[in-house]
């Protein structure tokens, strides 16, 4: 039970955001699925004979479906007017956005800035980087205007009904941007970030959940280089990944290096032996175990699959970092060296989360549904024990101080701080019985349960008790006493008592 006078209610609040901050920040450093091959992703054939790169010790043996809990937990649902698309719920969608603002927190720190590109472009841009040959079967082709945008030109009328594509990767786009302006040797590496729905037109029957959609977003990236950058990009990059896997806690994964398709490639196979000897020695320099999957290349270029094992033992591709000497031949990209020549840059590929639908599968079924603390879409409710308006009263206030949401009467209202996190505290004044609003909110995995009553109301100062429950692991639960070891506001003037749920 944790006991808290009511002047600092507000405190909580502080310490609550800072705790989002902390569970950041405590973790380490994680990687992903990347979807930017053109090759579907494929189990790897020696995969099972890995020793894994461990990141906790026994991952949790939940008996969970990410499609029920999706349901169950309201996070999302899925319609016949679009197949294989998920529909996010507001629980689905904050849980999405938290994964993105993480993300994005972290990016600063990796040097990416993120870009905003379009979602269709012409079939031209398509054959030039390859994927109308190579990728036509899956993806959606669109008619639309071909007009170059001036009005009252009869040239326009000429364009009319010109064919397009959905983008099912964001590669040929960032090219652009990059080609977009005259580069220098100073200018790299250049490292672009994209969050960009992507449409891939899998068939009917492979559509399941999360995990094999139509349309999805990935926390695409591409780092625009020189040859003598690649170690340390690619090398920044397994970094990366091994941080927000750990930060997660996910189960083991392993590194996978997929090396020169027999057939159906581009390029020259001197291209490729320099391309994979660049990876090798970057998986050799990151210090874990990593194996080969001959064959098993994207069109373009080799790559390295990371290879999630989930809490049943099943293997999902997550993360993956891909070599590309051809798409910047396609578009003709250059940056001036410093010997007053031109050179072509190096593009590397690379995801950290890959799809976030499908992480976001991993998640709901790894955590069974009860997420922690800092991305739960049900951090916090409050429980009035009794009907009673002044109760109720009290139980809005402690509601609207512990989401941050508080104003005062006759206050202007202010916008709010752009570092200020907002917490949903739900609230349940109903006059059922305490009894059934604690297993109820239990049920729908709260991480806090916080019970207002009359008595609170009689104590000077008040108090409130919270409830901890629903949490990942002790630390979460913990957080609350270690946050005064970690440069965060201590609490000296009450007790923090906190009640683990077995
Ligand atoms: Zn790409």
């Amino acid at each position: 039970m944790l006991t808290i006078q009511r002047p600092f209610i507000r405190r909580i609040q502080h310490v609550a955001l800072s705790l989002q901050a902390l569970g950041c920040k405590k973790r380490s450093w994680a990687l992903t699925n990347h979807y930017c091959s053109c090759t579907k992703s494929q189990p790897s054939r020696n995969a099972s004979t890995l020793k894994l790169n461990p990141t906790t010790e026994s991952p949790p043996k939940p008996p969970a479906d990410h499609r029920e809990l999706g349901i169950s937990s309201s996070l999302f649902t899925s319609s016949i007017y679009s197949p294989g698309s998920p529909l996010f719920l507001p629980n689905g969608a904050y849980v999405f956005n938290r994964l993105v603002s993480f993300l994005r927190a972290q990016y600063a720190l990796f040097g990416f800035r993120e870009v905003v590109t379009p979602t269709i472009y012409k079939k031209s841009l398509w054959e030039r980087s390859g994927h109308w040959e190579n990728y036509a079967d899956d993806m959606y082709e669109v008619t639309g205007r071909g007009a170059r945008g001036t009005k009252n030109n009869t040239a326009t009328e000429q364009d009319q009904d010109e064919e397009f594509g959905l983008k099912p990767m964001n590669c040929p786009g960032h090219c652009l941007l990059f080609g977009s302006e005259k580069r220098s040797y100073r200018d790299l590496p250049i490292r672009y970030a994209d969050f960009s729905p992507l449409h891939r037109n899998e068939i009917s029957g492979a559509l399941s959940g999360l995990t094999r959609v139509r349309r999805f977003h990935q926390d695409d990236g591409h780092i625009f280089c020189r040859n003598s950058q690649i170690l340390e990009e690619i090398s920044n990059t397994l970094r990366f990944i091994g941080m927000v896997y750990d930060t997660f806690k996910l189960g083991p994964y392993k590194l996978v290096l997929s090396t020169r398709p027999e057939d159906h490639y581009i390029g020259t196979v001197n291209e490729w032996d320099k391309a994979e000897a660049q990876l090798r020695e970057a998986l050799d320099a990151s210090g874990r175990e990593w194996s080969i999957n001959d064959g098993d290349g994207a069109f373009y270029g080799p790559k390295i699959d990371i290879i999630l094992k989930d809490s049943d033992g099943k293997e999902h591709q997550t993360a993956t970092v891909q070599l590309d000497f051809q798409l910047p031949q396609r578009f003709e990209l250059s940056y001036d060296t410093p010997e007053s020549g031109t050179d072509r840059p190096v593009l590397i590929h690379r995801a950290i989360f890959g799809s976030l639908e499908r992480f976001m599968a991993l998640l709901i079924e790894h955590y069974n549904g009860r997420f922690p603390f800092w991305i739960a879409p049900r951090p916090c409710i409050i429980l009035s024990v009794t009907d009673r308006d002044d109760v109720k009263q009290y139980a809005k206030d402690v509601q609207q101080t512990l989401s941050g949401l508080r104003h005062y009467e006759n206050e202007q209202i202010q916008p709010a701080r752009l570092d200020k996190v907002h917490i949903p505290v739900d609230i349940d004044t109903s006059a059922r019985s305490l009894q059934k609003k604690i297993l109820e909110a239990k049920n729908k995995g709260y991480n806090h349960i916080v019970v207002i009553g009359p008595r609170d109301l009689d104590i000077s100062p008040r108090t409130v008790t919270v409830e901890v429950h629903a949490q990942a692991d002790a630390e979460d639960a913990c957080k609350l006493q270690i946050a005064g070891h970690s440069g965060i506001p201590r609490f000296e003037n009450y007790t923090v008592n906190i009640l683990l749920e077995s």
